[in-house]
């Protein structure tokens, strides 16, 4: 009898310990331009509306909103006992405003004899972004940093920009002030896809790949200091401002997106870590 008892407790205590485990934790928040971090044990598929997401081993995932995202937005998680969590986002459409920039008509118009290298260049960076997905580690676990020392923000992520007085690109990043030569860092643990040196637009700039989709960009920069299929750090050295490519002065472009979907940059630094 007394064994019998000691069983029936122990039955018990497994009942509790998996409704706990069942528990999701999410960090990041649902609006255009935002991402979602999500965390749980016994996953076993996760998809946004029809999307599948990447699951890791550890049951993290990440899944993001772009710039221009609106409307009803499910998330479905099957656990391994068959059970289903369903979460529903409400996403508004956001503004963001303009930009009027004065810059050098090469940048406008490219002339005819760069049209060969700008093309030759796109293709390059098409080709290191196909890459990226096929990373099923959540390598961005280690939670996000600022890329530089002093943060200043001078152009916005989302904002249509005015050249010379025509409305032209969006900005798909964000614009952080910095001086010739400021420190540039990761802003979490990922693998160089691309160290491009000298592109018409980008000028010297990294690519990072950081699992599941996830990548960072940082544009315009004085000096690499890593290597194609290097892995880095949150925090490690990477090169240093500069004002490279298609920019009027020093400072640090700072591009994020989740496959290809525009993600707001300044949504990540307030996930410091993932517990
Ligand atoms: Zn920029």
């Amino acid at each position: 009898m007394k064994h019998q008892k000691f069983s029936y407790i122990f039955i018990f205590f497994l009942a509790i310990s998996n409704i706990l485990s069942q528990e999701i934790k999410f960090y990041g928040e649902a609006k255009a331009g935002g991402i979602i971090i999500g965390q749980g044990k016994n996953i076993k598929a996760a998809r946004l509306n029809e999307k599948p997401l990447i699951v890791d081993k550890s049951g993290t995932f990440i899944f993001g909103f772009d710039r221009n995202a609106k409307g009803s937005f499910t998330l479905n998680i099957k656990l391994t006992n068959k059970k289903t969590l369903k979460y529903e986002y409400e996403i508004e459409k956001r503004d963001y405003g303009e930009q009027s920039l004065v810059i050098q008509k090469k940048y406008i118009r490219p002339p005819k004899r760069e049209l060969k290298r700008i093309k030759n260049e796109t293709r390059i960076i098409k080709t290191a972004r196909k890459k990226i997905g096929k990373v099923k580690t959540a390598l961005y676990s280690a939670g996000f940093s600022y890329p530089l020392d002093s943060i200043k923000v001078t152009g916005n992520f989302g904002v249509q920009r005015i050249l010379n007085n025509e409305p032209h690109n969006i900005h798909n990043g964000v614009d952080f002030e910095g001086a010739e030569g400021d420190s540039v860092y990761a802003i979490t643990d990922g693998i160089v896809r691309l160290a491009g040196e000298n592109f018409y637009y980008n000028g010297n700039f990294v690519l990072l790949d950081h699992g599941q989709g996830l990548s960072s960009i940082y544009l315009h920069l004085s000096k690499i200091f890593v290597k194609k299929n290097q892995k880095v750090k949150k925090g490690e050295l990477i090169g240093l401002v500069g004002s490279t490519g298609r920019s009027t002065s020093p400072h640090l472009h700072l591009g994020v997106q989740w496959f290809n979907k525009r993600i707001d940059p300044m949504s990540l630094f307030d996930i410091k870590e993932l517990n």
